[in-house]
């Protein structure tokens, strides 16, 4: 299969989260199956200059000229096309926010571009030659391109993967207008939500199948609790709706070859893990005491993330034999709480605000613990490679942690299935309660590093779920097939249920 992949940001040219991750990866091991994947991204000024060699195509669009800088996502043969449109995407920093950390006023218009020239693309109208059979769009950022292309008597079947469902590009009515899109859109079955023009709706609304990257949080954001507003239309199209889970990249988050680690390990030397505690705490600038477990977590410093459930226990973690490790960035009162405790707890809290790749991996493999507080989480990646690097993860009940770690419950132990350590509610009390739980647990030698190597044994490589979005295009084809007429969404929805 031909397939087009579209993403606003892909590792290792530019990321702020899991999606890149995913572009990063999936396309790889799609093409390793023997599919021709090319990906479509914004040339932002650090992927043209992390991209090995671009070549600029000067090519014609029916708007007039447009540079797209060819290449290869880098370590694999996969093409890869950068949008070279300097005055919408020649920014440095975050893909989305300007540095006063609100989003780029101009955002609408900037990834309504990207979707124009994906769909421009898919019917070689640049004369590039090449004839996607899918377009896999994801996240709001690509959420025009669905609806767009079901003005294409010869559209390519579309499938749209939700990241988070959490952020939908949402902009005022000014601006649908503004975009000149077709007027049919503005209709609560098309992109209109409670007013607004809704990006993510449109994916939603007109892919042939949606895809989130768990089960769980495919069940999930059906509901009120989870769908942030758009459960009624989700669950319209639940037949066409499933959920496949992150694999990682197994190749640069190897605890047996880590280039950003102290000391390489697998299964049969976990005890050369305790090097990497020593290198962590040295790098962090916390005492190498023995009595202490440590406590890592990374990522976004946000609600979503439970952060504020962890700040509002550290007197708490205070009282027991742990040290903690933070690594993140995100808003501003949290980083200032965890930097004040970092402050007055200097021996015990270890706290680094911003991004830095080889520290979470040195997080990863030196802790002893991660946490994962979530309140959602459509997949998570850290509590892979937890798993992955023998430290055991403490996760919440909730979408994609739900779906990877099995809890150190009695059963799960004798069978030798548990993986973590998973606790129930998004508050402080049960997040407690877990750690106490994995505490005694790290008091039991044998029983601790039984944890360990199963979640070291597991297999989250990309080619399990690659084969399930080979089999999710072979869907979308065939749903393609079946269509109404092309101009027409395939249902009337929702929002009633809301
Ligand atoms: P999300 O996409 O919601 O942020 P995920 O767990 O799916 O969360 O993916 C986050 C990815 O970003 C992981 O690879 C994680 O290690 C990485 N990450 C997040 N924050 C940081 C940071 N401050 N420094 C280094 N890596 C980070």
């Amino acid at each position: 299969m031909k397939v087009l992949f579209v993403s606003s940001e892909v590792f290792p040219l530019v990321k702020t989260g899991g999606l890149a991750d995913v572009s990063g990866s999936l396309p790889a091991a799609l093409s390793a199956l023997g599919h021709d994947v090319r990906i479509l991204m914004p040339a932002y000024p650090e992927a043209v200059a992390a991209a090995e060699g671009p070549q600029e195509l000067s090519l014609r669009q029916s708007g007039g000229q447009l540079t797209l800088l060819s290449t290869r996502l880098p370590g694999t043969a996969v093409p890869l096309w950068l949008l070279d449109a300097p005055a919408s995407f020649g920014r440095f920093g975050n893909p989305y926010l300007a540095p006063n950390g609100a989003p780029w006023p101009d955002n609408a218009e900037r990834f309504a571009l990207l979707a124009r020239v994906a769909v421009d693309l898919t019917q070689d109208r640049l004369g590039l030659g090449w004839k996607p059979d899918i377009v896999h769009c994801n996240d709001w950022q690509t959420g025009l391109i669905p609806p767009l292309l079901s003005d294409e008597p010869n559209r390519p079947a579309v499938v749209f993967t939700v990241h988070n469902l959490a952020y939908q590009g949402l902009f005022p009515y000014d601006t649908f207008l503004r975009l000149a899109l077709p007027p049919r859109l503005w209709r609560m079955e098309a992109l209109e939500f409670y007013g607004q023009m809704s990006f993510i709706k449109g994916g939603l609304a007109f892919s042939d199948r949606i895809n989130t990257v768990s089960p769980t949080y495919a069940a999930e954001i059906q509901t009120p609790e989870f769908g942030c507003g758009l459960e009624g239309l989700l669950k319209s199209r639940r037949a066409h709706l499933s959920g496949i889970l992150n694999g990682i990249d197994d190749i640069a988050w190897n605890p047996a070859a880590d280039p950003h680690i102290a000391a390489t390990y697998d299964a049969d030397t976990l005890e050369r893990k305790q090097l990497n505690r020593t290198a962590l705490r040295q790098r962090c600038g916390l005492p190498d005491n023995p009595e202490f477990a440590v406590l890592g977590m990374v990522g976004r410093l946000v609600e979503q993330k439970g952060i504020d459930l962890l700040i509002d226990i550290l007197d708490d973690l205070l009282q027991l034999p742990i040290q903690l490790v933070v690594l993140g960035s995100g808003e501003k009162v949290f980083e200032r709480a965890l930097k004040h405790a970092a402050q007055t707890q200097p021996e015990r809290i270890a706290v680094t605000i911003g991004y830095d790749e080889a520290l979470a991996h040195l997080v990863e493999a030196g802790a002893d613990m991660f946490l994962m507080p979530s309140r959602f989480e459509p997949c998570g990646l850290n509590q892979l490679y937890s798993q992955r690097y023998g430290t055991v993860p403490i996760v919440r009940k909730v979408g994609g942690l739900a779906d990877t770690v099995a809890d150190a419950s009695p059963e799960h132990l004798a069978a030798g299935l548990a993986s973590g350590v998973v606790f129930e509610q998004a508050k402080p009390a049960f997040l407690l309660e877990a750690i106490y739980r994995a505490l005694a647990l790290y008091r039991e030698p044998d029983a601790w590093r039984s944890l360990c190597r199963h979640g070291m044994g597991k297999d989250f490589s990309w080619r399990r779920s690659a084969s399930l979005y080979a089999e999710l295009y072979e869907q979308a084809l065939a749903d393609k097939s079946g269509s109404r007429p092309a101009a027409e969404p395939r249902y009337t929805d929702e929002l009633a249920a809301v």
